[in-house]
């Protein structure tokens, strides 16, 4: 028989903003010593009284119209209650039965196949503070008490772990063109949890889920949902069933491991919170902050594709980044025609990309300007600077600041183009190698590309390469050697 996967996704998220969600503390948790933002109430003292942030919610609505969800006119918030020592109130405001969003969906990618991932809900809640496990103990953080935290759940839609894998890549891009979010999964500003079942293929009913968390990269979610869909079809096979656990990744062993039966639902005792007033959402509000959606990572890389013939997999990776995609937008319209959109593109992709990236700051701090990239592609174009010039000029350029212009003036890196000058060279490279020019006159043609490389070494990459071709052919021949090879 064969099977199918079934996976839903449960991505958390945290909203940049100035603020806790419910507290006036700095939400800024990652660079402050231990237990320093906090007060009364984030550290759940009794008597205190909560109040929302207003820049969170918007955040958490923008988040929900960028993902197609309707944003219903009432919502409010919830106590969730447990016990747990990251909790100091022993409950947590959370949403329960009126999200901030709901019914939306994401569209992805995967193989050259469209899919679309309906989205159930977006709602708001605070996070808990951070644990430290230490020998003999825990330390127990509570800067991160109270950050607001997005939860974004998906209809259980995804059927892969390629489809997962797509579905958390398009979302962090939107998450963080946005600005609601670093996307760093590593850091835990994006935690992300699967719910994996696996079905007989055509079947209508879902399969018992298990829910895996500890999942603290891109590279995890794929494993471990790979993992568990083998684990589990196996044991269908097998004829055994599959029990509702939660299982933790281990990143050692790369393999899911129990964490505790889920077989009973937690009973969290949700009740509206009494101390804050339910929202009301008017639509001019919601108006307002749909106004403020950016042109999203999709649109950009239809957009790239359809009105400057960008190739999908160069406008894939230019769209993915709002810096990098408005970096690149700039660069076309620096061009103004005379570089050719595809051409900026192979640019960016291939060097700029890189640069930046080992750059400190990457793209948004780099002094070179998309104007200066333009103006050193197109000394490239007009045959100024050969290409390989051109890509250490640009790393210089990234390292110092300075303009092309600057840099091959001072390094006298134009490309010689002279054809006497490039004569005399060629003529002095065959006279310095005798036993290579007998090889050739003997037939070896791959002796001339030796030849090429000689000339190019003799004048660090400046020679303009097609006169250096033809003029290599003239001489051979002259010589009495075969036809050369046609570049
Ligand atoms: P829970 O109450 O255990 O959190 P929910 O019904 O709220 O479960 O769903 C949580 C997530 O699990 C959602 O993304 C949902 O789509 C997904 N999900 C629900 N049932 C299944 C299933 N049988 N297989 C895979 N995913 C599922
Ligand atoms: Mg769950
Ligand atoms: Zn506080």
């Amino acid at each position: 028989m064969e099977y199918e996967a079934v996976i839903g996704m449960e991505v958390h998220a945290q909203v940049i903003t100035a603020s806790k969600m419910f507290c006036g503390c700095s939400a800024d948790y990652a660079s402050a010593p231990p237990n320093t933002h906090t007060c009364p109430v984030c550290l759940g003292m009794p008597g205190v009284l909560p109040v929302a942030n207003q820049a969170a919610i918007e955040a958490t609505i923008l988040t929900g119209l960028a993902l197609n969800c309707e944003i219903p006119p009432f919502s409010k918030f919830d106590r969730k209650n447990y016990p747990y020592p990251d909790l100091p109130k022993g409950y947590q405001i959370s949403q329960y039965d009126y999200p901030l969003c709901i019914n939306g969906y994401l569209d992805i990618s995967v193989g050259g196949q469209q899919r679309r991932i309906r989205i159930r809900r977006v709602h708001l809640e605070e996070d808990t503070a951070k644990l430290m496990h230490v020998p003999g103990g825990s330390l127990i953080d509570f800067n991160r008490a109270g950050v607001p935290l997005m939860e974004i759940v998906t209809e259980a839609d995804i059927r892969s772990a390629e489809e997962a894998y797509a579905y958390l890549v398009e979302l962090r891009s939107i998450l963080r063109y946005l600005g609601v979010n670093t996307g760093n999964m590593e850091e835990g500003a994006m935690r992300c949890e699967a719910n994996v079942s696996v079905r007989p293929k055509g079947a209508q009913e879902f399969g018992t889920k298990v829910e895996v968390k500890n999942l603290n990269s891109f590279r995890s979610v794929r494993l471990a949902i790979a993992y568990e869909i083998e684990r589990q079809t196996r044991l269908l096979e097998r004829g055994e069933r599959v029990h509702q656990v939660t299982m933790g990744w281990d990143e050692e062993r790369l393999q899911t491991v129990f964490q505790r039966s889920k077989e009973y639902a937690e009973d969290y005792r949700y009740f509206p919170e009494p101390d804050l007033p339910p929202l009301e959402l008017s639509r001019e509000w919601v108006e307002v902050i749909r106004r403020r959606l950016p042109e999203l990572p999709a649109a950009k890389r239809a957009r790239f594709i359809a009105q400057w013939g960008i190739k999908p997999e160069d406008a894939e990776i230019l769209a993915a980044d709002r810096a990098v995609a408005e970096y690149f937008e700039a660069a076309v319209g620096a061009a103004n025609g005379v570089v050719a959109p595809q051409t900026v593109a192979n640019w960016m992709v291939v060097e700029v990309l890189r640069l930046a990236r080992e750059a400190e700051g990457g793209l948004e701090a780099a002094r070179v300007l998309p104007k200066d990239l333009v103006a050193l592609i197109q000394m490239v174009a007009e045959g100024a600077i050969t290409q390989t010039v051109g890509k250490e000029v640009l790393a210089e350029m990234f390292a110092t600041g300075a303009k092309a212009e600057e840099i091959v003036e001072r390094r006298g890196l134009r490309q010689i183009s002279d054809a006497d000058a490039l004569r005399r060279m060629v003529e002095e490279v065959l006279a310095q190698n005798p036993g290579p020019l007998q090889q050739y006159l003997e037939g070896k043609q791959t002796v001339f590309a030796f030849f090429v490389g000689q000339i190019m070494r003799a004048t660090r990459g400046k020679a303009n390469p097609h006169i250096v071709s033809a003029l290599l052919r003239e001489e051979l021949e002259k010589r009495g050697g075969p036809a050369a090879p046609t570049p």
